[in-house]
């Protein structure tokens, strides 16, 4: 018997990166899993590589009809939903605050808080069906502390720390639990595109931000998808409103 035996999950943004490890890491531990994204090719090979396990589905986190539907098509897949993973985000653009057009301040707050608002609205019902489950929403060290970087990607992060808070207040009740995630850097794709637009040798720039985390390294996708299988399992049954800081010591100073 797994630890999730039994228990669907959706994951946005489960193509690639954090999100695609989730994914895998949700599904070893035997559940289903419903898998959002707009990278069609690598969440359908990731979908027919679990086999029945997992479905894969079309949709963009910041259209709230393409949510809706996206839900409803996994709880008609599987029959239920107890788990969300809010996962899907974009760094967006790498400029000082008074250099942002409001177009690229407006599409990072679009996908990164948005999103996670239209994703569990819609997951509230299908989650009070089930009685109960498991809402994780990835936040970032970057919704914790400053940075001299990315400003619109701050506030977005910040937001989902605080939208977490409330709704693990608005829905204890119907035993939904809310929980964010902090993760440090992980080399993923949205890092490497990060890295690679400042220019310069990446490799450097690797070691560079590795020697940000006490730990000397970034992390890797795992890292976070153990805590996404904690949070989804009811091993963290008394954990709501919690914030599970995973970043190798990058916040600790
Ligand atoms: P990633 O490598 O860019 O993967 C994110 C996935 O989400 C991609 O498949 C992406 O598709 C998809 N996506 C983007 N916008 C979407 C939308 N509007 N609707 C549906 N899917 C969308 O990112 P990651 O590094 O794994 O990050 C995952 C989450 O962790 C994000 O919320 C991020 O902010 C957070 N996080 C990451 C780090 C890190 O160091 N990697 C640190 C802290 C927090 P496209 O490639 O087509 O855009």
């Amino acid at each position: 018997m797994g630890r999730l035996d039994g228990k669907v999950a959706l994951v946005t943004g489960g193509a690639a990166g954090i999100g695609a490890a989730c994914v895998e890491r949700l599904a070893e531990a035997c559940a289903r899993v419903a898998i959002v994204d707009l990278h069609d090719g690598p969440g359908r090979q990731l979908a027919a590589r679990l086999g029945e396990r997992a479905r894969y589905f079309h949709a963009d986190v910041a259209v709230e009809a393409e949510v809706a539907a996206a839900i409803a098509g996994a709880v008609d897949a599987f029959g239920r939903l107890d788990v969300l993973v809010n996962n899907a985000g974009i760094a967006g653009a790498n400029k000082p605050t008074h250099e942002l057009t409001e177009a690229e301040w407006d599409r990072v707050q679009a996908v990164n808080v948005k999103g996670v608002f239209f994703c569990t609205k819609h997951a509230i019902a299908p989650l009070r069906a089930a009685g109960g489950g498991s809402i994780i929403n990835l936040s970032s060290i970057y919704g914790l502390v400053g940075a001299p970087d990315l400003p619109p990607y701050h506030a977005s992060k910040g937001a989902v720390r605080l939208m977490s808070k409330t709704d693990a207040l608005l829905y204890a009740a119907d035993r939904i639990r809310v929980n964010s995630i902090h993760p440090g850097f992980i080399w993923t794709p949205m890092v490497e595109q990060h890295l690679a637009s400042l220019g310069g040798d990446l490799a450097q720039h690797r070691r560079e931000v590795g020697a940000l985390h006490p730990l000397s390294h970034l992390g890797e996708p795992d890292d976070i998808a153990w805590g996404v299988v904690y949070l989804a399992s009811d091993e963290s049954k008394f954990v709501t409103g919690s914030e599970l800081v995973i970043d190798g010591g990058y916040s600790c100073r």
